[in-house]
């Protein structure tokens, strides 16, 4: 049942545009029906023929309905055209977003007959409009995420200008070195680095500036004005393809680097006399037979064995043989020039590696005489004398040819005569000569 006459509508108008068109039939209840729809209305929703003189709710869901109802019933309180936003899924199943514009149609004597509703397809600007969206706040994420790698960094971020000048840092900085922004920004990077290693620091700067990260370990003073180990990498900051300054990224490896020195200490030393170990002195020895060739150095070497130190241990336990061999090391150790290295070979075995200009002979033969003094000097262990002695092999390295297992097996000949020849005496390798000394 229709409640108004129909009006007439401009049908070559009314098809040609592409907008989907409505003309509903306002009811006394104030429900709704399809009285009108363009060709456009029928092509995007598959809504036919057959919806006409049908109410809202009969053609659509109960919830599309509901609102669209809503919307017409607020055209009609307002009296003006109204606009609203919605979407629908086409026939095609893509959602499609739309721009409704409800013009209520009012009679001769005011009453709203006729609703006209104008409904835009605004998906194309949606999309836009989501897309822009989208990117301006991966944008902000973005710039969020940058802004959180510098701020909460756990390693040091220091962003520096091209001229060297601190201008931001972030928060590790300060708990890294205990510099607050006062006392960095607007100074120059290479301020906090210790003087020898300006220079390092300047190159790896510049490189920065070039466009090329670049990685070193340097020496800092840190606020309390100690010194600091850090590993500090310099990034170019790139902004318009151009470098607008260098990032320097920076960890505090003190730590790491006293460990790494333990570590290299104990690799070359002997643990229980604390002298060079083998590996040490086997570097010593190249460096002397390098200079033996270069510089026409010479050097002798002095291989040490105690006497019968197995009766020491056999007769006063092992503990006391440990005690004995440290006091034969820092007996040795007093005897030799801060220049001469003493090494604990193995066992009760010592070498000492005495390098010269002139009189090496003479100078290996005092050193083997002081020392055979020195060690026959009593040893107090728990309370008991120990009285020891030491045989010496000396050979002596004037021949650049002469090779590092050359000299110590001469070293090591003369070693076993010295002992042949009754221990506590020297024996040396290179010539007869030999003493043996008064006990
Ligand atoms: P010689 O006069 O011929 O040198 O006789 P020696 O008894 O000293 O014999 P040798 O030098 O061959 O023996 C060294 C001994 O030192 C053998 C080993 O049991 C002992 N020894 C090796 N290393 C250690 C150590 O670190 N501590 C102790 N207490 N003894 C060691
Ligand atoms: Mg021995």
């Amino acid at each position: 049942m229709r409640a108004h006459p129909s009006i007439s509508y401009d049908r070559v108008l009314m098809e040609g545009i592409q907008d989907m068109v409505f003309v509903m039939d306002v009811l006394p209840d104030l429900t709704f029906q399809y009285e009108f729809m363009n060709h456009s209305a029928k092509n995007h929703t598959g809504l036919g023929e057959n919806s006409i003189g049908k109410s809202l709710e009969e053609v659509l869901s109960a919830e599309m309905a509901s609102y669209i109802s809503s919307e017409y019933k607020r055209a009609i309180n307002t009296g003006t055209p109204i606009l609203y936003e919605d979407s629908f899924v086409a026939l095609n199943g893509e959602r499609h977003y739309s721009e409704t514009r409800v013009t209520p149609l009012y009679d001769e004597t005011g009453k709203c007959t006729h609703l006209a509703a104008v409904v835009k397809d605004v998906t194309i600007q949606k999309n836009a409009q989501k897309e822009v969206q989208t990117s301006s706040n991966l944008l902000f994420q973005n710039q969020q995420r940058y802004q959180s790698l510098f701020k909460y960094n756990l390693d040091a971020v220091l962003s520096i200008d091209t001229k060297g000048k601190i201008i931001s840092k972030n928060l590790a900085v300060e708990t890294i070195t205990g510099y607050t922004k006062e006392g960095l920004i607007g100074e120059y990077f290479y301020k906090y680095v210790i003087p020898p290693e300006v220079s390092t620091a300047v190159n790896a700067f510049e490189q920065a500036l070039k466009g090329e990260a670049k990685e070193i370990e340097l020496t800092i003073f840190d606020q309390a004005q100690q010194k600091m180990k850090i590993v500090v990498k310099f990034t170019p900051i790139i902004m318009d393809e151009e470098v607008a300054g260098v990032f320097a990224i920076f960890k505090d490896i003190t730590l790491q680097k006293q460990y790494e020195e333990k570590l290299q200490y104990i690799a070359l030393h002997d643990p229980l006399t604390d002298l060079p170990n083998r590996r040490l002195f086997d570097a010593r020895l190249e460096h002397a037979l390098d200079n033996l060739e270069n510089r026409q150095k010479q050097f002798a070497l002095l291989m040490l064995d105690i006497d019968h130190f197995k009766k020491i241990n056999d007769t006063m336990g092992h503990d006391t043989g440990d005690a004995v061999i440290k006091d034969f090391a820092n007996k040795l150790s007093s005897c030799i020039r801060n220049t001469d290295i003493v090494a604990r070979f193995g066992g009760d075995e010592f070498i000492i590696l005495l390098e010269l200009s002139s009189s090496t002979e003479q100078t290996a033969i005092s050193l083997a005489t002081l020392i055979h003094h020195r060690v026959q000097e009593p040893t107090h262990v728990n309370g008991k004398q120990i009285k020891i002695t030491t045989s010496i092999g000396i050979s002596i390295a004037t021949d650049p040819a002469i090779t590092a297992k050359g000299i110590i097996k001469q070293a090591d000949i003369a070693l076993y005569k010295a002992k042949e020849n009754g221990r506590n005496t020297y024996y040396m390798a290179n010539k007869s000569a030999s003493a043996r000394l008064e006990t």
